[in-house]
Formats: C-alpha cells, structure tokens, sequence
C-alpha cells in the first residue's frame, strides 16, 4: 500500500498539468479530487477509471480480483469497439465471497483464475484489476501476479487502483502507470520506422478512430499503438519505439505522454479529431513532430495536400445542411476536449452556442473556449437539473448534446437531445465523423415527433369536452391533435 501511496502522490505531482502547477505543495499533496457531497451521484471509482483506459486493449484477458459487484457496476457500459479479438469483453472476476475473505483464499483463488485463463484462452497477457475488497484485506496482487508470470511465461500485470483511492480520473493515471511500470518498453519491435505515431486517449467509441486512421495511412504514417482504442498488446509493449504522440484526452493520460518524452524522448501534443479545422491542425502537427523527429520534409506537402482534398468533400456534404441548420442554438453539457473542439466544430456551419459545461475541463480547455466563444458568460461549470429544464423549456435552445444521464431533462422538456458521450452510436472524429454528427443534429431536430410532443394530448381533448363547450380553443387544438396522429405514418419519422 505504501507504493500505491508514493504513486498516487507522484500523479498528484504531475508537472504536465497546468492547473497542478499553480498549486502550493501543500494543496497539490491533497490531490485534484473535490469531497463528495453526502447522497449525491459520485461518478466512477479509481477502478472503473483504470479500466475504462484499460480495457479497450481488445486482446488482453482482464481480470477483476474483487466480489462480483465491481465487474458489475461498470460491465459494457462504454461504446469502444474492437476490428478483431473479442477476449476484452470476456467477463473475468475471481468472485470473492465472504467465505473467501473470512478464510484468507482471496491470493489463492487469483493464482488459480489466471492459470485458468491462460488454459482456456492463451492471451498475449492478464491484467489483474486490485479492488476496494481486495485492497483492504490486504492480498498482494503484485506479488501474485509476479508468480504467476514467472510459471506460466505469461505477461500479468497488478493494476492497482482500489475503488477507494480516489475519483475515475486518477484511476485513468493510475492506469497509465501501470502501462509504463510493466508494459511499454517491454518489447522490441522489429520493423520501427521514422512515420510511427502513438495515439493516446483516443477510446475508438462507435469505431470513430477508424474515421481518422485512413487519411494517416494515405499519409503513410503509421499508428505503433493507439491507446486504448482497438489496441493490441504486442503494440502498446512497442509503443516506445514511436517517433510522435498525439494525446486526444488530456486529463486521462498525461501522466503517460509526459514520461514517454521524458523516457523515450516521444515528442506529444495535444490534439482533437472534432471537427474540420481540428482535425486538419491535427494531422499537420503529427507531420511537423514527425519531420522534427527525422522524417522526410515532403511529408508536409502531402499532408496539406490531403487536408485540401478532405476539407472540400466535407465541406461540399455540409452545405446541404447549412440552410438548415444555421442559427439553431445548441446547448453542450458535455465535458473534457469536446467541451472545445465541439464547439468549434459547430460554429464552423453556423450554429451558434448557448452554453458549454466546463465542469471537467482543463484550464487549458477553458482558454480555448474562451477564445472560440464571443460570450465568456456561456461557459457554466455546472448546471442543476432544475436550472437545465427551465433553460430548455423557455425553449432558449433548439437541441441539447450530453450525455445519457441528463437526456431526460432534454425530453421532458419537449427539446431535441443528441448523446454526444461515451455511450453514443455514431462516429464523430475527422471529416466524415463532422458531417454524421451535422446529419444526426439535422436528424433530431427536424424529427415530426417534436412538432407532435410539444400539441396539446389527446386526454386534454375529452376533458374539455366534458367542461368546456365545442367551440373552445382547446378543443381545436386537441382535434388537429388527433388528426396529425392518425394521419401519421412511419416514413414521417425518418432514420431516427
Ligand atoms: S472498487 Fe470499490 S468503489 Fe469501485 S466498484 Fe468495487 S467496491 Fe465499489
């Protein structure tokens, strides 16, 4: 437990974060991680964080140390998605019992679950999730792992972020410590070139990433590891051998990509895949760091080259929805790198902002969206339930984008409302991710059933003929009521 301690005070200490810098060593010792208000919804663990970085590796088997509810609570409940191996969503838990606990079988019954994964199934490695359980009664995965590794010549790897020490975010570091502690640098690959590239915090929700990965291989460049989305092992324990990082979600893994430079001395920058200009700035900085690292200069040209070629086909499918969309008003509460780029995205065609949530922003997130938002007074930290509906019922916003927790704020309120987090259907990243994410606005906010919902229901209609008589307003607006539902077929409704 002490290593844990020196660990999580070392992400505490980390350099890369700006917010962190401004802090005293007093106040950067107590961590980033804000009291919990008393029965309110505290969000993920320090587990759930580390899986949710880990897990998206889609060859390794992933095993939880801990009684069944710690698989349970976080089990599928993000959209990431694999072009090959299954194994990542394979459910693997050692079950701890009471029995077990009380009998101290807990190290026993870990050692027995990985050899009966390594029988069963011959992944290329085990992680090994430690839990608030397991933690506290004391088992040394560790050690159990390190045992395990020497007997069945099999990499195991100790992930150790017990539910209790902290939030999701240091969860997400502690993951990425654990990437540097036992698996990059591992392996050596046999075919480096002067064109790879690590991606990190990139999850490949709704298979996005695969939007984006097509215009790098035009470009000839190469993706070592893309960590976690659709990752391979063999490829992160290579990863030290990429010349350039891209890091995609900042307040996951910059623990990671800092110490890469300073270990491996890997270049990175913060980038987004939202939106046209983010995505061209993006491929344009992964072009300079590869030229700085060695690479051929002419990569430069072929890189604006494709960025002309790609930003015309985008721009030429958004035109279509300009008139349509143009001076709708879009309330964002979301969080992180979409909090901006998103925003940037939007007002690319039009489409004016009436707030973004910066609640899990980064300063750094927050200047950007300052400079992109005319309005300062757009950005809310947070916004409560109550104030959000009385927001979206004056109707000061024809569509809401956030994610599921807060959709039926949206609907209640008669608003149209897009799931922009992770447990989205649709790809947004790089140009054709733009134009679905325009196409599925254009979809939601012209959907009939908005112009249906927001008509007086049908009950109103019998209850006005009972109190009211025939000729009343109500009654008029009920009868065309009934008329639009009758006449109403599947087709109205469109792809939605
Ligand atoms: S690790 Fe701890 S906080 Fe997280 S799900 Fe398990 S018991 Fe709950």
């Amino acid at each position: 437990m002490s290593s844990l301690k020196a660990k999580i005070q070392d992400v505490f200490n980390e350099p890369g974060c700006e917010k962190n810098r401004g802090k005293d060593a007093k106040a950067r010792k107590k961590g980033c991680t804000k009291p919990l208000t008393p029965g309110a919804a505290a969000g993920g663990c320090a587990f759930d964080g580390a899986k949710i970085v880990l897990q998206p590796i889609t060859d390794v088997a992933h095993l939880i140390h801990a009684p069944l509810a710690c698989e349970g609570n976080s089990w599928d409940n993000r959209g990431a998605a694999s072009s090959g191996p299954t194994l990542w969503r394979t459910s693997f838990t050692t079950d701890l019992s009471e029995l077990d606990v009380v009998m101290g079988q807990g190290e026993r019954k870990l050692f027995k679950a990985i050899r009966e994964i390594k029988e069963a199934y011959a992944p290329p490695a085990i992680f090994v999730y430690s839990t608030c359980v397991t933690a506290l009664i004391g088992d040394d995965i560790e050690a159990v792992c390190k045992r395990a590794a020497e007997k069945f010549d099999l990499p195991v790897v100790p992930i150790n972020a017990p539910g209790f020490v902290g939030s999701k975010n240091l969860g997400n570091k502690l993951a990425g410590e654990a990437l540097l502690d036992h698996v990059i640098g591992t392996v050596e690959p046999d075919d480096a070139g002067p064109y790879d590239i690590n991606i990190l915090g990139e999850f490949n929700l709704s298979g996005e990433f695969w939007l984006v990965k097509p215009l790098l291989d035009r470009l000839g460049i190469r993706v070592r590891a893309s960590i976690p989305g659709d990752a391979r092992y063999l490829d992160v324990a290579s990863a030290h051998r990429a010349r350039a990082t891209m890091m995609v979600c900042s307040t996951a893994l910059i623990n990671l990509a800092r110490k890469m430079e300073q270990r491996w001395d890997i270049p990175f920058f913060e980038g987004s895949f939202y939106g046209i200009t983010d995505t061209s700035e993006a491929l344009r900085q992964i072009a300079r760091l590869l030229v700085k690292k060695g690479a051929d200069p002419e990569i430069l040209g072929r890189t604006e080259a494709l960025i002309l070629e790609e930003e015309a086909i985008a721009w030429k499918k958004l035109a279509a929805y300009r008139s349509r969309l143009e001076g709708k008003r879009v309330l964002l509460n979301t969080g992180g790198v979409k909090s901006w780029s998103v925003v940037h995205a939007l007002m690319e065609i039009g489409i004016e902002i009436v707030g973004t949530s910066v609640k899990k922003s980064t300063p750094e997130d927050k200047e950007r969206i300052k400079k992109i938002l005319k309005h300062e007074n757009h950005m809310f930290e947070t916004m409560a339930p109550r104030e959000l509906y009385a927001m979206l019922s004056k109707h000061q916003a024809d569509i809401m984008l956030s994610g599921g927790r807060t959709q039926f704020i949206a609907l209640k309120a008669k608003v149209p409302w897009l799931d922009i987090n992770q447990e989205r259907h649709q790809p947004y990243a790089g140009y054709a991710g733009m134009v679905e994410l325009v196409r599925q606005i254009d979809l939601s906010i012209h959907n009939p059933i908005w112009r249906q919902v927001r008509e007086a229901p049908p009950w109103d209609f019998q209850t006005s003929m009972k109190d009211e008589p025939p000729s009343s307003k109500s009654k008029t607006a009920t009868v065309q009521g009934f008329k639009k539902f009758a006449g109403t077929t599947a087709d109205d409704f469109g792809e939605c």
